[in-house]
């Protein structure tokens, strides 16, 4: 009962979420029911890929496993915008009032897929949603380019009907090639307008070399695209030293460090992305007690809370919230000014900033923090 209250009371808040990968936040029961089409069809045999749906428990390399399941699943224009809408759905349901959704573009030449058409059909799912206004870089909306203006014109009509602001990180994975990297900085820099903020790299962590992306990630940097970086999620000293080095505006995870990481981690100051779920789930930390959030909650080093994939660890921003409440024991106002600081680590520009920074005091004056 208490336990409820608490979550209801999470999910009352206002919340920032800075690290959502999109085909990792997909609808438990969509996923289900788009393998169960393709097993139909034939491509996939449904009764070999339901367990690994189903089961929650997965270590990091199954879970890359049920990614390669997903991207099966997620062919096609017309699915990539469903998740698209549903995502959001789902985060502003949970009231997120800002949200960074990342995801890799991907190319699929047998459904004549660009990475381009890719985030044109995400875009599309953005234009979808109906339950909620989503602010997507509106001022530049009206410029004609490639994805269809008029379906997108509706975001920005000034009601006042409940709002997400939605900002699209582009993903490299830790798959692709020094060009393949590029294109996609390349793209996220001609999307800009429609409101691609900035670059991840993500992907399986034991697979690929930081000196590969590193071409591109340097002349996102040039550009002034704020970048993000999966680090740590698994021992690698050098590569995690040389990702501190390179100062990118926020990290992921943090997982493995050592103390020497730790001590560059603080003295930079970068903050971190962390999702606690998804670190046990994965087995990245063996247990809540001894993940680095409480370290650094108590030296004030910047940390967000963040889902990484709602949908593949069944959990929520506020579930994440409400988990480290009771692990870490943070009162309602301990957690709401931790969603709170996350406004100073978005990638959206300082009027955004602004506008959040109005919404979480409106929020504290409602809740009577
Ligand atoms: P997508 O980019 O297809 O929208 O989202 C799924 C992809 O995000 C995965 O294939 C993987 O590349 C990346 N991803 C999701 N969760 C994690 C994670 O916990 N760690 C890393 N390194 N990558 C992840």
């Amino acid at each position: 009962m208490e336990k409820q209250r608490e979550m209801d009371w999470c999910v009352s808040m206002p919340k920032i979420e800075l690290h959502a990968h999109l085909n990792g936040s997909i609808r438990g029961s969509t996923l289900l029911e788009l393998a169960r089409g393709l097993g139909e069809k034939g491509t996939i045999v449904f009764s070999e890929v339901e367990h690994a749906i189903l089961n929650s428990d997965r270590s990091l390399h199954e879970v890359f496993k049920l990614f390669d399941l997903i991207h099966i699943v997620t062919t096609d224009h017309t699915i990539v915008t469903r998740i698209t809408r549903e995502v959001v759905e789902d985060f502003a349901a949970d009231n997120v009032v800002y949200l960074e959704l990342r995801t890799t573009p991907k190319r699929n030449d047998l459904k004549g897929m660009t990475k381009q058409s890719y985030i044109e059909a995400v875009l599309k799912g953005l234009s979808d949603v109906a339950t909620v206004d989503v602010d997507l870089a509106c001022q530049d909306l009206s410029t004609k380019n490639s994805v269809d203006s008029c379906a997108i014109s509706n975001l920005c009509d000034g009601t006042t009907r409940k709002k997400i602001y939605v900002r699209l990180l582009l993903s490299i994975d830790r798959r692709e090639s020094t060009e393949s990297a590029m294109e996609t900085v390349k793209l996220a820099l001609a999307m800009r307008h429609l409101g691609v903020a900035g670059i991840d790299l993500s992907g399986n962590p034991i697979v690929g070399k930081w000196e590969t992306f590193l071409p591109a990630l340097k002349f996102a940097r040039e550009e002034d695209l704020p970048i993000t970086l999966h680090c740590g999620e698994v021992p690698n000293p050098v590569e995690i030293q040389a990702m501190l080095d390179f100062l990118p505006r926020r990290i992921g995870h943090a997982c493995c460090f050592g103390e020497e990481e730790w001590r560059m981690l603080k003295s930079y100051k970068i903050p971190v992305e962390i999702c606690l779920t998804s670190n046990i789930r994965t087995e990245t930390i063996s247990s809540l007690d001894v993940h680095h959030f409480a370290d650094l909650y108590n030296a004030e080093h910047p940390i967000v809370l963040c889902t990484d994939d709602s949908g593949v660890f069944s959990t929520s921003l506020s579930g994440e919230y409400s988990l480290a409440s009771s692990t870490f024991g943070l009162g309602r106002i301990e957690m709401f000014r931790l969603a709170q600081k996350a406004i100073e680590f978005v990638f959206a520009d300082d009027a955004v900033k602004g506008e959040l920074r109005q919404m979480f005091d409106s929020a504290a004056r409602k809740l009577n923090l």
